[in-house]
C-alpha cells in the first residue's frame, strides 16, 4: 500500500517557482496533496488553481481581495490575508512540508513560522537567507528542521555535498550563467533598458531575478545564502561563470576531489528534490546529452564590470547588518529600474552608498534587522530622489 500523499503548502503560489512547483505536483499525484496556496497579489491565478487543488487554506496580501474571493469560492476554502495570515497558513497543523518561493525580504516572517512548527521546509527565497542567515539556521537547528535547498546552485552543492560535513570542504565553486549582459562591453550599461536586461539567455525566471541575475547581484546574495547553508566563510566560496549553466555548482573536497551536479536548466529539477529528498522520483525532465555537447566553458567574474558582486564579498566579510541593508537596497533599487525611475548602472551605485552610510550591528535579532532593512530602503529613496534634482541619475 502505499503512504498517504504528503500534504503541502506553497507559498508563492503564482510566481515563476511557485508555478513550476505544482507542476512538480502534477507530476506525482500520489505523493503530495495541496492543502494550502499563497499569493501576493495575482488572484485570477490564484482562483485557476484553486480550482484544480482544492486547497483547504489561502491567502491573499490584500484584505479587500481576500474578501471579494472568499465570496467567490464559498466555505470549502478558508480564506486568509496579509503577513498575519500567511504566518497562520505556514504553521497549519495539517501542513507538512512548506514551499516559501515567496520573493524577497516579505518571506522571512513566514519561514520562520513554518520552522517553529517544525515543518519540513523547501526554500527558494533567497533573501531570507541573505537579511537573516545566522539567525534562521539557529532556529533551524534548534527546531530540527533540515531547510531543503530549491535555487538551483545551493541544491547543488546540496547534492554534491552528499553525507560530508563543512570540515571537509576545501572550497566551493559557485557557477553563474554571467547573466543576460555577459557578453556586452561595460561602456554600453549606461543605457542598457528593461527589456535587454529581462532577456535571460538560460533561465526563464522572475523580473527581479532576472535583474540580479543582469548585475551579477544573484550571484552575490547566492554567495551569502551558501555561507549560511553551508556553515562556510566567504573565502571558500569562488564564483565561476560557466555560459552553458549546465553544471549548477561544485564541491572541491580536502581531498582534491571534486563533485559536481548537473541536469538541464529547468527549474523542476531542484524543486522535485528539495520536496522528495531523500528519494529520487522519476519524471519527464530529459537528461544531457552529452554526445551533443561538444564543450563547457568557464571562466572568473569581472568585478570591475559587475560591481554588485563585489559588494556582496565586502557584505559577506562584515556580516552583521551590512548583508540585510544590502539585500535591501538592492530589491529597492531593482524596483526602482523596472519603473525606470533609475538607469542600469545606478543600482550598483547606490546600494553601495547606502551600504557606506550604515552603521554596523554585529550580532543583530529579528528587530535589528528589519529595521536596517527598512533603514536601507528609506535610504535609496533619499538618495535616488537628492540625485534626481542634481540630474546625476
Ligand atoms: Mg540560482
Amino acid at each position: 500500500m502505499n503512504p498517504a500523499p504528503k500534504n503541502i503548502a506553497v507559498l508563492g503560489s503564482s510566481g515563476s517557482i511557485g508555478q513550476s512547483t505544482l507542476e512538480v505536483v502534477r507530476g506525482l499525484p500520489r505523493e503530495f496533496k495541496i492543502v494550502a496556496l499563497s499569493v501576493n497579489s495575482d488572484i485570477v491565478r490564484l482562483e485557476q488553481q484553486i480550482r484544480e487543488f482544492r486547497p483547504k487554506l489561502v491567502c491573499v496580501g490584500d484584505p479587500r481581495q481576500a474578501v471579494k474571493l472568499s465570496a467567490r469560492t464559498g466555505p470549502g476554502v478558508k480564506v486568509l490575508c496579509g503577513k498575519s495570515g500567511l504566518e497562520e497558513l505556514a504553521q497549519h497543523k495539517d501542513i507538512q512540508q512548506v514551499m516559501v518561493a515567496i520573493t524577497g525580504a516579505n518571506a522571512l516572517a513566514p519561514l520562520i513560522s513554518a520552522i517553529k512548527s517544525g515543518k519540513e521546509v523547501a526554500l527558494a527565497n533567497k533573501e531570507a537567507l541573505v537579511m537573516a542567515g545566522s539567525l534562521v539556521m539557529r532556529l533551524a537547528s534548534r527546531h530540527k528542521v533540515l531547510i531543503r535547498p530549491v535555487d538551483s546552485e545551493q541544491s547543488a552543492i546540496w547534492q554534491s555535498l552528499g553525507d560530508s560535513g563543512a570540515e571537509n570542504i576545501r572550497k566551493i565553486y559557485l557557477t553563474a550563467s554571467g547573466g543576460p549582459l555577459r557578453t556586452w562591453p561595460a561602456s554600453k550599461f549606461k543605457r542598457v533598458s528593461v527589456e535587454e536586461v529581462l532577456r535571460h539567455p538560460r533561465w526563464k525566471m522572475g523580473r527581479k531575478i532576472t535583474v540580479d541575475s543582469a548585475t551579477l547581484m544573484n550571484k552575490g546574495l547566492e554567495l551569502l545564502e551558501a555561507m549560511f547553508l553551508f556553515g562556510l566563510g566567504e573565502d571558500k566560496i569562488k564564483v565561476l561563470v560557466h555560459p552553458e549553466a549546465l553544471i549548477h555548482s561544485m564541491v572541491e573536497f580536502k581531498d582534491g576531489v571534486t563533485m559536481a551536479q548537473l541536469s538541464v536548466t529547468d527549474m523542476r529539477v531542484p524543486i522535485q528534490y528539495a520536496l522528495t529528498y531523500p528519494r529520487r522520483l522519476p519524471n519527464t525532465i530529459r537528461g544531457i546529452d552529452f554526445y551533443r555537447l561538444h564543450k563547457l566553458h568557464f571562466a572568473k567574474p569581472d568585478l570591475q564590470k559587475f560591481p554588485c558582486l563585489a559588494l556582496a564579498y565586502q557584505a559577506a566579510r562584515q556580516l552583521g547588518t551590512v548583508p540585510a541593508v544590502l539585500n535591501a537596497a538592492n530589491e529597492a533599487c531593482v524596483e526602482m529600474f523596472l519603473e525606470r525611475k533609475i538607469g542600469f548602472l545606478s543600482i550598483a551605485g547606490i546600494v553601495e552608498k547606502v551600504m557606506r552610510r550604515h552603521t554596523r550591528i554585529s550580532s543583530p535579532g529579528l528587530r535589528e534587522i528589519m529595521d536596517a532593512d527598512s533603514w536601507a530602503r528609506e535610504e535609496v529613496l533619499r538618495i535616488a530622489a537628492g540625485s534626481k534634482t542634481m540630474r546625476v541619475l
